[in-house]
């Protein structure tokens, strides 16, 4: 057991395991310590001095979220000096800042407006810079405002937790502020889109290019048919924009309130994850059948494949050919749904809602042939729902549209790191030999950085890895180089933990963020809803029976490989 140091905090006596910093001490007392910089897995470097406290033995007021405690040690958080110290802080940093509070995307849920309200500050105290930058919209994904950044620099530290390190500070002193080398756009850069710098940030610096406009207008068009069809990860985090707890599953009222947007049909995306499943399970026995390039790549995460043809060309060979579900369901509403319902695909308007910035890069890749016209995020749906004057914890719960409605719990737990693999496995067991009993493959379940199994099915061995975050991904791909580990498959998702912690998901407060392990939350409800799912397999789904036997003919077929399947290109910038 590790060494226990007393400290008081605010008089109330705490234990700590040495090494903690007066932060995780003052958490555990429950005394709340204001932060901006600090970002709990992501970012502590110190620089905000908004944790400023008084503690005996040290010079001055110490940051609490890097400063050690120590035996004995008495921590004041609230004394006039910290106060006085915080407010010229958040002063300093509204002398600089863009306010636009009125229509700022993060109104209500901004940190610096949080803690400038409770600190009572004086927005015009000290000389205003108003010297003013473009907006960064060179990507099709987010928006960067500089003149918003309070260079916290936790987007900084998220990307390069994602070991890409597209964004840092630039300048010195006064002038520092966050960009990409050599001053280049987002989208020069070697961004892949990930957006966990938007989840990461306090203000409303960054947001994602939004195409609500777009798609209000297309529910406004007689001339177009709209329909939508939501990810797996979005119904176990949408709950959140409206207060709910994290880790509400509201597919029932999702659906409802995407029906009363205006005329409008809602899908379920989690067919196309079975689809998904179908060609990619296909795709590995082949290979493995045939001595094709192994270990073989998840392919249903564009962060990760733009990361792949980016900085790792060689390993193209190595990813699925498959497409990403949202360009699955894409292809399949322009091809098969237009053709069975006499509609022309130039009248159909596909609305992907996604927890992901990346999928919005996704769509409008040449590739892709604009089948998805429109990709929007949880928040944007949040946002959406709240425009149309919705009262969405009122709403009933209502089921998906057919034909699309009957999915398996593979086809769900894709939202969730590990996910992939599971769904991907069960198909494999049946395929291969038969087994209709296995389809709890628990070892590539949970948010470890990196997990790995072996599986016996038809006599053959099959070696997994299952990593989520970019910097894991990189990590599988150095072992594997190095002759270091041997696989056959192997799922990477770009987010920590999956999509149910994809940058276009809610973005909740650093003390939400900080206190709860959102990711395992949020996955919960994922394998919950799959567990009561009386179909676990990809394979099992009426709807995807009728679409081999109706439209594709075979996984793997010629007509799947012409809609379901993609090619990729080394650095897609250039
Ligand atoms: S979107 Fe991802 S890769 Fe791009 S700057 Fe943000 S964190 Fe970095
Ligand atoms: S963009 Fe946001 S996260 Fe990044 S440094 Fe500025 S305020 Fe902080
Ligand atoms: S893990 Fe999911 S949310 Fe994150 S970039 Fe990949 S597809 Fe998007």
């Amino acid at each position: 057991m590790a060494d226990m140091i007393n400290l008081k905090i605010n008089n109330i006596p705490v234990s700590v395991p040495a090494g903690s910093t007066i932060l995780d001490a003052a958490r555990i007392a429950h005394v709340e310590i204001p932060t901006l910089c600090y970002l709990k897995d992501v970012a502590c470097v110190g620089s905000c001095r908004m944790c400023l406290v008084e503690a005996t033995g040290a010079r001055g007021l110490v940051a609490a979220c890097v400063y050690p405690v120590s035996e004995g040690m008495e921590v004041q958080t609230n004394t006039e000096k910290c106060r006085k110290s915080r407010k010229t802080s958040l002063e300093l940093m509204l002398s600089k800042h863009k306010k636009e509070c009125l229509a700022c995307d993060r109104a209500g849920n901004c940190e610096l407006q949080r803690l400038s309200v409770e600190y009572n500050c004086d927005p015009n105290r000290f000389e205003q810079d108003t010297e003013r930058h473009p907006l960064d919209l060179s990507a099709p994904y987010v928006v960067r405002d500089r003149d918003k950044c309070i260079n916290c620099n936790r987007c900084v530290a998220a990307c390069k937790k994602q070991s890409v390190g597209a964004i840092g500070p630039i300048g010195r002193g006064y002038a520092v502020h966050i960009g990409s080398a050599f001053e280049m756009s987002l989208m020069e850069s070697v961004c892949v889109g990930c957006g966990q710098c938007i989840v990461a940030c306090p203000v409303g610096a960054l947001k994602e290019r939004t195409t609500v406009d777009e798609v209000w207008a297309a529910i406004a068009d007689p001339q177009k048919k709209v329909v939508f069809f939501t990810a797996p990860s979005v119904r176990a985090t949408l709950g959140e924009a409206f207060d709910l707890p994290v880790g509400t599953n509201v597919e029932g009222k999702m659906v409802a309130a995407i029906r009363r947007l205006g005329n409008v049909e809602v899908f379920n995306m989690d067919i196309t994850a079975d689809l998904t499943i179908m060609e990619e399970a296909t795709e590995l026995i082949n290979r493995i059948q045939t001595g094709g390039v192994m270990p073989m790549f998840t392919s249903c995460c564009p962060a990760w494949v733009k990361f792949v043809e980016q900085k790792h060309p060689e390993m193209i060979p190595h990813l699925s050919t498959c497409k990403s579900p949202q360009e699955m369901f894409g292809g399949l509403l322009k091809t098969y749904y237009c053709e069975k319902n006499g509609i022309d695909p130039k009248d159909l308007y596909v609305v992907s809602v996604i927890p992901c910035t990346a999928k919005k890069y996704e769509c409008k890749r040449p590739e892709m042939n604009g089948e998805v016209d429109a990709a929007i995020t949880t928040r944007e749906l949040a946002r959406m729902i709240k425009t149309a004057g919705i009262c969405f914890k009122d709403l009933p719960d209502e089921a998906f549209d057919d034909p699309f409605a009957t999915c398996s719990g593979g086809g769900t737990i894709f939202g969730a790191t590990g996910g992939v693999m599971e769904a991907a496995l069960r198909v494999a067991a049946r395929m291969l030999d038969g087994n209709f009993e296995l389809v709890d493959f628990t070892k590539v379940r949970g948010t470890s950085p990196i997990k790995e199994a072996t599986y016996n099915v038809a006599g053959k061995t099959i070696r997994v890895a299952v990593a989520s975050g970019l910097a894991n991904a990189e990590t599988v791909i150095k072992n594997i180089q190095s002759g270091k580990k041997h696989y056959d498959f192997v799922e990477i998702m770009a987010c920590p933990g999956g999509c149910v912690n994809g940058g276009g998901q809610p973005t909740l407060p650093d003390s939400i963020r900080n206190s709860l392990d959102l990711k395992d939350l949020r996955a919960k409800a994922l394998y919950k809803s799959d567990k009561k799912n009386k179909l676990r397999r990809s394979s099992e789904s009426p709807v995807i029976e009728t679409l081999y036997n109706e439209y594709f003919g075979a996984p793997g077929g010629e007509r799947s490989h012409k809609v379901l399947h993609t090619h990729y290109k080394a650095d897609p910038r250039v």
